[in-house]
């Protein structure tokens, strides 16, 4: 037989998604990302389509989760529980309706669009109004008895309200928010015992506990989502409508339910969820679209696996395997030594991820990653991609163990890491081409000397051309040298040349910034701006001085004493005085008013015109306080773009909120803005 024989190949797949199953279904530990499995049962099924005769009667494909495991009782479910259909896009979305639609013989009418929550399904059973019973879903027709654990969950009632039914089963989902799952992991670190994957594992894991103790310990909670099984309830004619009925007997159901009517309403719901997916304080994984009526619903019926009436719209990975080529590293601008990942290309998180962060050195060896192995890599948002980890049962035996090089890559100086220190470090200085690049871009940032037109690009082709050597030759650039270049017209140059000088100009605090003093941050910068006025009286203060400070302190102080000792900063210093670069604050000492002495200011979300370090910086220069938390102490809560939590809390505790442009003439005016508003709001 040929190593193509469809046989084989059925048969190696089925043995693969097996254990898979295993690891995930029973061990709560998968060692794959769900679109990679997914991806192993769609092959599956394609391979069974073309060999009908090859499919067994316990093909995983036929089958949902897995049997009940032997540490608890079995419970047979009255109503079996069912497995989701999924669709990746509004035209499957579509193919979905017109198959409902064909079954049906007319139009299904309207759909309801809710969360999927990631978590792990449990069916929960009320006689008369009480909590008899909690079990997981099993294999749909059978489950785990977990009724002491379900017992735990403070958001499953343990009575129901109202006028409850002579016998019901609902299902919902059980879960972990993402705050008591980051604690978990935390406490499961600390007694070295295994960390959970995410939330959803740690959510099946924290459930099928033989200890219920263990199970309170996690918090879980519940949303519940659907009627497994009823008598003696009231006559109900659609799906909203029984949610709304679980709702008043006191079950927790989503409020983001919402009853649609079409494709396109069904897509701006998907839209709405995505963007916001990352800011829910749980993990969803998509969205779950339903035929809302229950008498379409009980027509449709289901296949082996899943209703017909119901499809999930799952959202792209955020997770995907692919190969580790190799392990590179990178020089920082403090000279750090930064191993990052190269991959075998993988599109992931809506993009093609070629390099992944592997953040230090311990990373990679905690993690036990090696060149060769498939790895998971994660991209979520706009963070970015990192590698979680390798697949170690995929290994070939081939692949080999890293270690950080002893010599810079790109300047052969030792790479040296001092006992107490976690990172690894280029012991050239700022010679090394890689720092000195790193430097220079970090230089012209935004927050440092904000110079618009010299990122990477620029920085590179200076750099290649032996244009510059170091910060301070950028001010003595002529247009002459740029001109002619690939992508520099006049146009362009004038326009850097102009950035150049409006970046003469800049406050000390960003020329501070610019610098790169280990520690010194912009707010630490603008600090030491305000408290010395110029960058020679700072060079002058000893440590001594600068560690007396309030927010400075000894380590701090330090670092920028060292900083001004070093012979080629003092250097740069003076470039940047013969390059007419601003060194002190012309209104130094004046500072601003001391308008908001007692005011008490919360952010939440982002601010247009300054940055929150920068907001701090203008409240306190004022006299008033920028505190982390509402409370009803608080003068005013100022929201910007994106507000959190707090924005309710203020609301609730009845804190004035004022928005950016208030906050700006807040700080202009002093605080009688605020009796303005009120005023105006009375
Ligand atoms: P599913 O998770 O895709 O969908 C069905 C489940 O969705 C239901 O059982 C229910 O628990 C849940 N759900 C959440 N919100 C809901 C709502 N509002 N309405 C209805 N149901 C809702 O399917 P599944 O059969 O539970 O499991 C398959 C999933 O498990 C796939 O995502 C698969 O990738 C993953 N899996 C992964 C591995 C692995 O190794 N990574 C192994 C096995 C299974």
């Amino acid at each position: 037989m040929s190593e193509r024989d469809p046989a084989i190949l059925i048969a190696d797949l089925v043995a693969d998604i097996r254990h898979h199953d295993h690891r995930y279904y029973v061990l709560d530990d998968p060692e794959l990302p769900d679109a990679d499995y997914d991806d192993l049962r769609r092959r599956l099924l394609v391979l069974e389509e073309a060999h009908p005769h090859l499919v067994t009667a316990d093909s995983p494909s036929r089958r949902i989760g897995a049997p009940p495991s032997e540490l608890f009782a079995s419970v047979v479910h009255r109503e079996r529980m069912f497995s989701l259909d999924n669709a990746e896009s509004p035209a499957e979305v579509a193919e979905w309706l017109a198959r409902a639609e064909r079954h049906l013989d007319r139009p299904p009418g309207d759909l309801v669009c809710e969360l999927k929550i990631d978590g792990v399904a449990v069916s929960l059973t009320y006689e008369h109004g009480l909590l008899t019973r909690g079990a997981t879903r099993g294999d749909g027709a059978t489950g785990e008895d977990i009724t002491a654990n379900v017992r735990t969950i403070a958001s499953v009632p343990l009575r129901l309200l109202g006028d409850p039914p002579a016998y019901m089963e609902v299902r919902g989902e059980v879960y972990l928010p993402l705050d008591e799952f980051d604690r978990l992991n935390a406490r499961q670190a600390e007694a070295g015992d295994r960390l959970y994957a995410n939330a959803r594992n740690a959510a099946a894991g924290s459930v099928r506990q033989k200890d219920p103790a263990v199970t309170a310990s996690r918090n879980l909670a519940i949303w519940v989502y659907q009627v497994g099984y009823l008598e003696g309830g009231p006559a109900l004619a659609t799906h909203f409508e029984t949610m709304e009925w679980l709702r008043g007997l006191g079950l927790r159901v989503h409020p983001g339910t919402e009853t649609v009517t079409d494709v396109t309403d069904v897509t701006g719901y998907v839209e709405r969820v995505r963007a916001a997916r990352n800011d829910l304080p749980y993990q969803t994984d998509g969205v779950v679209i339903k035929v809302n009526g229950l008498a379409e619903q009980a027509e449709l019926g289901s296949t082996a696996r899943a209703p017909r009436w119901a499809i999930a719209y799952k959202f792209p990975a955020e997770e995907r395997v692919t190969r580790l080529r190799g392990i590179e590293i990178n020089i920082g601008r403090t000279g750090a030594a930064t191993p990052f990942a190269v991959l075998e290309p993988v599109f992931v998180g809506g993009a093609n991820v070629e390099r992944a962060t592997l953040h230090n050195e311990d990373e990679v060896h905690r993690k036990d990653v090696r060149v060769g192995d498939q790895v998971v890599v994660r991209r979520a948002g706009d963070v970015i991609p990192e590698v979680v980890g390798p697949i170690p049962s995929r290994r070939t035996g081939e692949e080999k163990k890293w270690s950080m090089p002893s010599n810079c890559p790109f300047c052969e100086a030792p790479i040296v890491r001092p006992d107490d220190e976690k990172v690894a470090r280029c012991t050239r200085g700022l010679t090394c081409p890689s720092r000195l690049r790193e430097w220079l871009f970090h230089f012209a940032a935004r927050g440092a000397m904000d110079i618009e037109g010299m990122g990477y690009k620029t920085v590179d082709l200076l750099l290649s051309e032996g244009l510059i050597a170091g910060p301070a030759d950028i001010f003595f650039l002529q247009p002459d040298d740029l001109l002619g270049f690939e992508g520099w017209g006049e146009i362009s140059v004038t326009n850097l040349m102009d950035a150049i000088e409006a970046a003469r100009d800049r406050p000390i605090g960003r020329l501070l910034v610019s610098f790169g003093i280990r520690h010194v941050g912009g707010t630490v910068a603008r600090l030491l701006a305000r408290e010395f006025g110029s960058i020679e009286a700072l060079r002058l203060a000893d440590e001594e001085t600068l560690a007396a400070i309030e927010g400075i302190g000894p380590v701090i102080a330090k670092s920028v004493a060292e900083w001004f000792e070093d012979e080629d900063n003092r250097n740069l210093v003076e470039r940047l005085e013969e390059a007419e670069v601003r060194l002190s604050d012309p209104d130094w000492g004046q500072g601003p008013e001391k308008t908001l002495q007692g005011v008490r200011l919360v952010l939440t979300g982002s601010l247009e015109s300054m940055t929150r370090a920068e907001a701090r910086v203008a409240v306190e220069e004022r006299g008033g306080k920028l505190v982390s938390s509402v409370s009803k102490v608080t003068t005013a809560l100022v929201a910007g773009a994106s507000p959190g939590s707090k924005l309710a809390k203020a609301k609730s505790l009845g804190v004035d909120v004022i928005d950016e442009a208030r906050f700006r003439s807040l700080l202009a005016h002093g605080p009688g803005v605020l009796d303005e508003d009120v005023a105006a709001n009375n």
